[in-house]
C-alpha cells in the first residue's frame, strides 16, 4: 500500500520536474515527507498492538480470585486444587508461586508458599479480594 503511493508520488514528482513547476513539486515532497512519518507511525502502532494482545494473553491464562478465599487459579486447574499466592501474584514483577496444602497452626490454617516463602492465612478476605490492579494485601 504504502509502496504504490510512494511510485505515484515520485511519478508525480517527475511530471511536476518535467512541466518545471517548482510549487507542485515542493507539494509532492511534503506529501512524500508525511507518507513516510505515518509509515512510521503505522510500525509503532502495530508494535503496540502487538505487545497488548501478548498482556491479554497472559491475563486469561488466570482465573479471577474465587471465593471463598480469594485465591486466584489458573484457568487449566478446572478444580482449583493449586491456589496461587496472592503475594507473589501481587509482586511486581508478578511471580507464580502455588500454595502448598492447608496445615493447622494455633493461629489458624495457613498455606505456605516455596517462592516467597510465605505462610498465607487461609481466611475469609476482609476486604475485596485481590485483582490484577495494584492493591495492598489485606494480611498486611
Ligand atoms: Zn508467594
Amino acid at each position: 500500500m504504502f509502496g504504490s503511493a510512494v511510485t505515484a508520488l515520485k511519478d508525480a514528482k517527475e511530471v511536476a520536474k518535467d512541466v518545471g513547476d517548482i510549487e507542485l513539486k515542493e507539494k509532492i515532497g511534503t506529501a512524500y515527507d508525511t507518507l513516510l512519518e505515518l509509515k512510521v507511525r503505522l510500525y509503532e502502532v502495530d508494535d503496540e498492538n502487538r505487545r497488548l494482545k501478548r498482556a491479554l494473553e497472559d491475563q486469561t491464562k488466570y482465573t479471577d480470585p474465587l471465593p471463598p478465599f480469594g485465591y486466584v487459579y489458573r484457568t487449566d486447574d478446572a478444580e482449583h486444587k493449586n491456589p496461587l499466592c496472592p503475594r507473589c501474584y501481587q509482586n511486581t514483577p508478578q511471580k507464580i508461586g502455588f500454595l502448598k496444602a492447608p496445615h493447622k497452626a494455633p493461629t489458624g490454617v495457613f498455606r505456605h508458599c516455596p517462592v516467597c516463602s510465605t505462610n498465607v492465612p487461609e481466611t475469609t478476605p476482609t476486604r475485596p479480594p485481590m485483582t490484577n490492579k495494584k492493591v495492598t494485601p489485606y494480611w498486611e
